[in-house]
């Protein structure tokens, strides 16, 4: 590991050397939770890098298995990789990006040498490092990435909602090469978080008649799914809801335990079952299902950059609306507030967004 560090802490060292520090909400030390605001040198790009000031940053599953310890982080760290802004200081080779409004792909380094890596699959790559667990990341008012991993947020994305890119890209990563449904498929998507939302949008736009399934506290989360023309149903009517025979296609996006054999159950002989989900622990479900209805099943990792040009056009086309997921806009200084209501399922996608922070 030694080796795939030092590229980073090169980058660390130049950066310190000009720039007032910033505060970011970080993960200060190894063990359950050690997360709180800190001060933290304000980067400088590089050659090929681009500076970002924070426009938003979503709060993902992902910050609350890292505040628990219950996934790999390398503190002391910002945490945040659901990142949007403008780009407002670029290095050599990278100064087109300046002044354009962008999100970013989250490796901030990968081998390029290993089979994922040479096969364009560096969310695969076992040196990958990437911004909010183990580089700086966006939770702070500007983040300091790569600027080949930067997209152009479509101009019809509000200033927050472009915080969606990241969640949408591993959807795309999910459903989408090859296209898991096609036109006339039922298909059904367990749990209507952000992921779920996007995963039913994707699924229509591949032609599917999408049904989205909640629990009764997902009240508004199935409402927000209803106002963008999905049909919902809550869970204990989903025998009632489901075709004949099962539905074509189920994609789990709840990473629960009862949600996924749910979706095992309601999925047809022969289906597709896709694992959006992730359950953060070892969970009991009944796998021979799989056997007995000789299912395909499939998931995705992370994102490649083809998920994510594929997700451009999905947004550019209007096949994916992101605005009204965003149901929350929060200072970092609120942090706490909004890791709790994440917890909870409190609200949808909740941001924070830095420059609603008091200047320090
Ligand atoms: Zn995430
Ligand atoms: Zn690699």
């Amino acid at each position: 590991m030694g080796t795939v560090r030092r590229p980073y802490n090169r980058a660390m060292t130049a950066a310190m050397t000009h720039a007032p520090a910033m505060t970011g909400l970080m993960k200060k030390a190894p063990g359950a939770e050690n997360v709180g605001l800190g001060s933290v040198p304000r980067p400088g790009a590089g050659p090929g890098q681009v500076i970002i000031e924070v426009y938003a940053t979503g709060i993902c599953g992902t910050d609350l298995h890292i505040q628990h310890d219950e996934f790999a982080s390398d503190p002391p760290v910002v945490m945040g990789h659901e990142v949007t802004g403008r780009v407002v200081e670029a290095g050599d080779s990278a100064t087109d990006w300046l002044g354009r409004r962008v999100a970013t792909e989250t490796y901030f380094f990968t081998c390029d040498a290993c089979d994922a890596c040479r096969a364009g699959r560096r969310n695969l790559c076992p040196s990958r490092r990437s911004i909010g667990s183990h580089v700086n990341g966006g939770f702070a008012s500007h983040v300091l990435v790569p600027a080949r991993n930067l997209h152009e947020v479509h101009a019809s994305v509000g200033e927050h909602a472009g915080a969606l890119y990241e969640p949408l890209s591993c959807v795309t990563q999910c459903l989408c090469d090859p296209a898991v449904a096609s036109p006339g498929d039922t298909a059904l998507v367990v749990g209507p978080g952000a992921m779920g939302i996007l995963c039913a949008q994707v699924l229509r736009s591949q032609g599917a008649r999408v049904t989205i399934s909640g629990m009764p506290a997902d009240r508004r989360r199935l409402d927000i799914a209803a106002s963008l023309g999905l049909a919902v149903v809550d869970a204990a009517d989903l025998s009632d809801a489901t075709p004949a025979g099962g539905f074509d296609v189920v994609a789990d996006a709840s990473g629960n335990e009862r949600g996924i054999d749910a979706g095992l159950r309601a999925v047809r002989k022969g289906g597709h079952y896709v694992q959006v989900g992730l359950t953060g622990k070892p969970i009991s479900v009944d796998i021979d299902l799989v056997c007995l209805k000789e299912l395909v099943v499939t998931s995705g990792f992370a994102s490649t950059p083809r998920s994510w040009r594929r997700l451009e056009r999905l947004v550019a086309d209007g096949h994916v609306v992101l605005d009204p997921l965003v149901t929350d806009v929060l200072p970092l200084s609120d942090w706490q507030t909004a890791f709790e209501r994440t917890r909870r399922a409190d609200g949808l996608k909740l941001v924070l967004d830095p420059r609603r922070d008091a200047p320090t």
